[in-house]
This record gives C-alpha cells, sequence and structure tokens, in this order.
C-alpha cells in the first residue's frame, strides 16, 4: 500500500521480561493485537484520507478526520508506553528528572499521588502521561480520554500510563490501584529523564 508510514515497534525487551508484574500472556496480546491494529487503522486511514484526495469525495471528512487522530494518537502513545516500562525499573528517578519532578509536583510521591487520582478518576478509557510542556518550561500531568482527547498541544509526554482496560484487565482485573502500583514498579525512570533531556535541549 502506497501509504503505509506506520509501523509496530520492537519492544525494547522479550515478551516474558516484565512478568510477574506484567505477564508473557498480557503483554502478547496488548502488543500484537491492540497495538498493531492501531498501526493498521493509521495506515487504512491515510489512504483513505489520499483517495478522498483524489476523487474529492469528501463527504466522510468528519469521520476520516477523527479516525486519524484516534489511531494515531493510540500509536504513538503505546509506543511510548512500552519504553515507559523496563524489567529494571521501578525505585526513584536520577537526580535530574528528580529535580524537575520536585520543582513542579513538589516531591516524586505527590506526582504518584497525582497520576494515580488522574488513572483512577478515569471515566472510560484513556492515558496518564507525565509530559513536558515546553512553554511554561515545566512538567505536567495529562490525563488523556480514549488516545487523543483532554491534552493540551504543544506537551509532549516522557512517560505514558495505559489506563485502557485491555491493558490490565487479564491480570488485573477490576483492581486498577494495584495495576497502578505494578507500573511504578517497572516505570523506567532513566528512559523519561533521557527523553526529558532531549526536550529541554
Ligand atoms: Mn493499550
Amino acid at each position: 500500500m502506497a501509504n503505509s508510514p506506520y509501523t509496530l515497534p520492537s519492544l525494547p525487551y522479550g515478551l516474558a521480561d516484565l512478568a510477574p508484574a506484567y505477564s508473557e500472556e498480557l503483554l502478547e496480546l496488548h502488543y500484537s493485537k491492540h497495538h498493531q491494529a492501531y498501526v493498521n487503522g493509521a495506515n487504512a486511514t491515510l489512504q483513505k484520507l489520499a483517495d478522498a484526495r483524489a476523487d474529492n469525495a469528501y463527504e466522510h471528512i468528519n469521520g476520516l478526520q477523527k479516525n486519524l487522530a484516534f489511531h494515531l494518537s493510540g500509536h504513538v502513545l503505546h509506543s511510548l508506553f512500552w519504553q515507559s516500562m523496563t524489567a529494571q525499573g521501578g525505585g526513584e528517578p536520577s537526580a535530574v528528572l528528580q529535580a524537575q519532578i520536585k520543582a513542579d509536583f513538589g516531591s516524586v510521591d505527590d506526582l504518584r499521588n497525582q497520576v494515580a487520582a488522574a488513572a483512577k478518576g478515569l471515566q472510560g478509557s484513556g492515558w496518564v502521561c507525565l509530559s513536558w510542556d515546553g512553554l511554561s518550561e515545566k512538567l505536567i500531568v495529562q490525563q488523556i480520554q480514549d488516545h487523543q482527547s483532554n491534552a493540551a498541544h504543544g506537551a509532549q509526554s516522557i512517560l505514558a500510563l495505559d489506563m485502557w482496560e485491555h491493558a490490565y484487565y487479564l491480570q488485573y482485573q477490576n483492581a486498577k490501584a494495584k495495576w497502578i502500583e505494578a507500573y511504578w514498579d517497572l516505570a523506567d525512570w532513566a528512559g523519561a529523564e533521557d527523553r526529558l533531556k532531549l526536550l529541554k535541549g
């Protein structure tokens, strides 16, 4: 297909490497089925938009624009989600990231509390991200609905927590708080710090 610019990225670890905090079965399903579906959806939507332009046929333009935002944001967030976890994760952020978190949230625990509140408070499917807002030069927490709504333009996420049921239900059922705790044990603070440094320049 002419318009297939999006591809499923390789995982930075093996499918079994995040167990027991994140089981092999759940990781395999989430990555190879759910994430792949957003990649396919984004590519298919680009093709449909190209077809619409070629035919000057825009009767479905609103749906196509909505699908593009949904699938592409889903692809981007899942790509960051895999990078947000590591088997060697957890603990406390290292110096640069820790200093930024303390400046913008008070303490790492204050950040964790806000993230947990936003995650448990989500109405429906969504994400909670730690994001760098270059305009204020501050880290902010974003509570994102679905993949694409309730997000501030311009803020770049450095850590993503997937709160869609497909992200945890197979292993954690309705125990959202346990999934959030497990996520902190996997959190790749070093990777988040690398991303922050790139954004701060
Ligand atoms: Mn997901």
